[in-house]
Order: structure tokens, then C-alpha cells, then sequence
């Protein structure tokens, strides 16, 4: 049997092609309140960034740890079963992501990648979360084209 069950794993399925999903949500309305403008799903902009801020240029992607295989992270286990189909589908997303990158700094967007881990603490610890937000704030400022928090 499956570690997660069939209603778990398509609700997992749901999730990575879904948009405004809660870390989404939670990280746009702390974006706004701090007075950032931006778009969402902004189709002009390789990828699709889940936020795009027009201002400093930049694409912000919230990424959750399971699909896009957050190195390390705890959130990024391996299920017990149905091994290879889970490895081909992760290779897909891991390749994706990695073209929509290049796409990015070919076409000089800044491109911030925010894991869902990361959003999970902010609402968990609020030093954390401050410290998150002035990283966030410096690099919009900066001349840097990637991060990932
Ligand atoms: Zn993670």
C-alpha cells in the first residue's frame, strides 16, 4: 500500500498545477501590506512566476518542497511505493524548473524562488520571518538575478 493515501496524493497532484495556494496567498498579502505592486501569473513572463513585480523586475516563484524537490528538506521524501513513476515525474519538474531559470536570466528577470518550508516557519516564527522579508527586500534592491530562501 501506498504511504499516502489516493485522496492525500491528489490533492498533492492538485497542488502543484493549482495557483493560490495558502503560502501563495500568505506570501502576497505580506508583499502587499508591505507595500509591493505586483501581478499574478503573469503570463508576459517565462514561467508564469506566481508573483511578478513589474517594479524591480522580478519573478517570484513559491515553491512547494514535496514537487520541486527541495534539497534536503524534510518535506521532499521519497514515497514508499510506485518509486520509479514518483522519480520520473520529480526529473520532469526538476527540468522544468531548471529551463524556466535559464529562460529567466536570458531575458534578464530577477527571479526569486521562496519554498514552501521557509513560509511555514514565517508564520511559525516572526524573527524569522522579518529576517526573511528584509532578505526579500534587499534583493529586489540588489543587481543579484537568482535566490532561493
Ligand atoms: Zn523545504
Amino acid at each position: 500500500m501506498d504511504i499516502i493515501t489516493a485522496e492525500q496524493r491528489s490533492r498533492n497532484m492538485a497542488a502543484i498545477r493549482s495557483r493560490n495556494t495558502r503560502p501563495e496567498l500568505y506570501m502576497r498579502k505580506l508583499l502587499f501590506s508591505m507595500g509591493y505592486r505586483y501581478s499574478i501569473n503573469s503570463k508576459k513572463v517565462p514561467g508564469h512566476p506566481d508573483i511578478y513585480l513589474k517594479k524591480y523586475n522580478t519573478a517570484v516563484f513559491i515553491n512547494g518542497c514535496f514537487w520541486h524537490r527541495h534539497e534536503g528538506c524534510k518535506y521532499s521524501y521519497m514515497p514508499k511505493s510506485r518509486v520509479e513513476f514518483w522519480q520520473k515525474k520529480f526529473e520532469m519538474n526538476i527540468r522544468r524548473d531548471s529551463v524556466v531559470k535559464a529562460e529567466l536570466r536570458d531575458a534578464d528577470v530577477k527571479c526569486l524562488v521562496i519554498w514552501e518550508c521557509s513560509i511555514k516557519k514565517m508564520g511559525k516564527n516572526p524573527e524569522f520571518c522579518s529576517e526573511i522579508l528584509s532578505a526579500i527586500a534587499e534583493f529586489f534592491k540588489s543587481q543579484n538575478l537568482y535566490m532561493e530562501l
